[in-house]
């Protein structure tokens, strides 16, 4: 079935939100080599293939999450090791922010493990994104879910980005899930879109996900109002005392194929490697990178677990020709794109509600 054109025409046909399930299906089933070449020119129409988003990621709070996400190491009740800390104080979060600058950031996101902050919690929050924004970065966060009067407040307060994961597909997602419904996830975005941020938005494979769900999950990321502009796609992390512990690892090209249809149905968006990059051999992140994932977390640690450290992803940028994607649109020029998550946020500490997963998988 030809679902993409590889005419250039249709390639750079208007972002579409209508994408059917079949078709979803039809582009995940279609030759391994027939996708990453799609998904290769697709990418190629939209940016610089030799150009990688690097993101950094740091947890200040983690741990003692009420949720019962099925893979995440911070929830209170699996016994993971995981301890939970505070969150920071704003003097801190700033230090942090200042000491990212220097280093070349220019964006700067603030996570907290809640599943939704109190609305005592959002004059801190809000201190920290204004402290952050007069330093020149951009903002970001993930807090757990928000109301429409929430999320305002923190536009208000100069946030930018929020990032919030649909983790997987509506049909799989109570399987994954119980203390919290789908619907919640949806809504949280639709009030970060109303009040005027941009959206991070992705999820997790490999959680015992049929690829009938993991094309649920693209659909529906896809036929969001707006395509999310950063599509984290993590691969589980299977960490001892969850229960995800055990499960059958996803085949690699499948991973690769939920990237190379994640670029086809969003073709403008930063489609990010998170979680679970640490075990991916160089050859399969070269492969997503063809693939048209355009973003990644670097860093020593993602959250709870590692994440390749530098080195490693300088010697891979450096064997593939690739380059870190200079600040582009929103970003002050001349400096290195970088998220900074401060906080525990995905495995959250006092009320869970990561605002997504893109690391929770870690
Ligand atoms: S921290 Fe996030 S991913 Fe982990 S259990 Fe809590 S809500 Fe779920």
């Amino acid at each position: 079935m030809q679902v993409v054109s590889e005419n250039p025409t249709v390639l750079s046909a208007p972002l579409r939100h209508d994408w059917s399930r079949a078709e979803v299906r039809a582009l995940l089933d279609l030759p391994f080599t027939e996708l990453l070449h799609r998904a290769a020119s697709v990418h190629r129409l939209h940016f610089d293939p030799a150009e990688v988003q690097v993101s950094t990621l740091l947890s200040v709070k983690t741990g003692g999450c009420p949720e019962d996400c099925a893979y995440c190491p911070q929830a209170q009740r699996y016994h993971t090791g995981v301890d939970a800390t505070k969150l920071m104080s704003t003097e801190v979060v700033l230090e942090k922010a200042k000491a990212a600058k220097a280093a070349g950031a220019s964006r700067f996101c603030m996570g907290a493990a809640w599943r939704s902050p109190a609305d005592r919690d959002i004059p801190k929050v809000a201190a920290m994104i204004q402290g952050v924004k007069a330093l020149g970065l951009e903002t970001c966060a993930t807090l757990g879910m928000l109301s429409g009067t929430q999320a305002q407040a923190l536009r208000e307060a100069g946030l930018d980005y929020y990032n919030h994961n649909l983790d997987t597909a509506p049909e799989f997602y109570n399987q994954i899930i119980h203390t919290r419904e789908f619907q919640d996830r949806l809504d949280t975005l639709a009030h970060v879109r109303d009040a005027g941020m941009k959206t991070c938005c992705g999820g997790i494979v490999g959680m015992g996900e049929s690829r009938e769900q993991r094309a649920g999950l693209l659909q529906t990321l896809a036929n969001l109002p707006a395509h999310p502009d950063s599509v984290p796609i993590n691969r589980l992390v299977q960490v001892e005392g969850t229960p995800l512990a055990g499960t059958t690892e996803l085949d690699p090209f499948e991973f690769v194929r939920t990237i190379a249809t994640a670029r086809l149905l969003m073709p403008q968006s930063m489609v990010r490697l998170s979680a679970g990059r640490e075990a991916m051999s160089d050859e399969l992140q070269a492969l997503c990178f063809l693939a048209g994932a355009n973003s990644i977390f670097y860093g020593e640690k993602l959250l709870t677990t590692g994440n390749p450290d530098t080195e490693r992803d300088l010697a891979l940028f450096a064997r593939l020709g690739l380059r870190p994607m200079q600040v582009a649109v929103e970003a002050k020029a001349g400096t290195v794109h970088a998220d900074i998550i401060e906080g525990s946020n995905q495995y959250g500490a006092d009320a869970g509600g990561c605002g997504g997963n893109c690391t929770c998988a870690a």
